[in-house]
């Protein structure tokens, strides 16, 4: 990787502010309903406590715009942190402040505290300079871990660059690093698999790593836009008109390059997309005028899970059905089952496939799931990433 990660730099006696990712999804009294993103930073903050730095945690939580909001202060998040590294995790009630800097400034070596959630702070989404500066004067360097927030140019992930040195933590490096490798030197055979409800963000993944692949697998609901841009009747299904153009031109592209795009050749249709409602199998030729697109079909299953038992590389945007419901959460099951069983490289780049593999089970048995799923849309689509291009580079 051409960016500074913690492990290049001295952290022994220092301040360092470690932006995190601590936007966790909360149930209806407040408490943590996943805490997936604060495991996922506990080896940067486990690395800063080995080596003596004193630590200075900071996120965001929620979007309450500039205000303060009792159930979004980021005190559980302390509490859970505590538990996780089995040592006191002092949560602050501000994020600057001259009573901030008192604190701070008795800290110990190895001592660990969070910041109240910045986003209390207007300044903080508005990248405003005066608040960026007040942060800074908090620490000697910066450690961002905050992936899932790097497409979004606040002051504690893009305007903190000019007041500090900012670095990699060990989160943001797994990140860049897994998704680099499928953009720049996957191992060959490469399959995308997309799927998911909408068109839109995720095609400018597939025109982007295009060069790359040798198969694209499409199932979810794009599969209608898809087979609508092939002429076949789709029933009731959602279609992305605006994207039939693009699509076009990707097929097309795709077909210059020798890369093959499998569409469904059966899919699993519904009248309604509803718990009770009686589930069919049809050719993707002879879709009923009156039922949607659901899921992708028992041969389509057997013909992707053919290819992808090939490959030695797979990213996988996007589930081949609506797996919430059963009886069309096969096509994503199943898909699930066999990446579990490979030897092959296996990135899970989006949240709702990150869901659906976790409640699986499988989770574990992934090469790499991102903890951003929408920061790993743009980042696989090849646009900047601001709160990226400001750590600092390689010497
Ligand atoms: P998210 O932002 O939730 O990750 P995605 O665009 O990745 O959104 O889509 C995920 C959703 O796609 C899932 O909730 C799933 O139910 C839905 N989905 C999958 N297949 C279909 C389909 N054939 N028709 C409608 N929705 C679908
Ligand atoms: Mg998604």
């Amino acid at each position: 990787m051409q960016k500074m990660t913690v492990e290049d730099v001295e952290v022994g006696g220092k301040r360092v502010l470690v932006r995190a990712d601590f936007n966790v999804p909360q149930d209806r009294n407040g408490g943590i309903e996943d805490d997936t993103r604060i495991r996922a930073c506990l080896p940067t903050i486990r690395y800063l406590i080995d080596h003596k730095a004193r630590i200075i945690l900071c996120s965001h939580l929620g979007r309450p715009h500039g205000r303060f909001d009792e159930h979004l202060r980021l005190e559980p998040v302390a509490r859970r942190i505590s538990e996780l590294l089995q040592r006191p995790v002092e949560p602050l009630r501000e994020a600057i402040g001259p009573e901030v800097m008192r604190i701070v400034s008795l800290m110990q070596d190895g001592e660990v505290i969070l910041l109240e959630n910045l986003i209390f702070y207007p300044g903080e989404e508005s990248n405003d300079p005066g608040f960026a500066r007040e942060l800074s004067l908090l620490a000697d360097l910066v450690v961002n871990d905050a992936f899932g927030a790097s497409h979004r140019a606040h002051a504690s992930v893009v305007g903190l660059a000019d007041y500090l040195p900012c670095v990699a933590g060990l989160l943001m490096e797994r990140e860049i690093g897994q998704l680099s490798r499928l953009l720049e030197d996957p191992d060959r055979p490469f399959a995308a698999i997309m799927g998911g409800a909408k068109v839109g963000e995720k095609i400018g993944i597939l025109e982007n790593i295009l060069p790359k692949l040798d198969v694209v697998l499409i199932g979810g609901g794009m599969v209608a836009t898809f087979l609508k841009a092939r002429r076949f009747d789709v029933g009731i299904s959602l279609v992305e008109p605006d994207m039939m153009e693009l699509i076009g031109r990707i097929l097309q592209n795709a077909e210059a390059r020798g890369v093959r795009v499998l569409l469904p050749e059966d899919v699993v249709v519904t009248e309604k997309m509803e718990p009770e409602s009686p589930a069919r199998g049809v050719s993707s030729r002879e879709i009923p005028g009156d039922c949607r697109i659901a899921d992708i079909g028992p041969r389509t299953i057997t013909t992707f899970t053919g290819e992808l038992r090939r490959c030695r590389t797979i990213m996988w945007n996007g589930p081949m059905g609506v797996f919430e419901i059963p009886q069309f959460s096969l096509g994503t099951t199943a898909i699930a089952t066999v990446l579990a069983d490979l030897h092959a490289t296996t990135v899970i780049g989006d949240g709702s496939t990150a869901e659906a593999v976790t409640q699986l089970g499988l989770a574990g048995r992934m090469t790499h799931i991102s903890t951003g799923g929408g920061t790993s849309l743009r980042f696989l689509s090849g646009k900047t990433l601001q709160g990226i291009a400001v750590l600092a580079d390689k010497k």
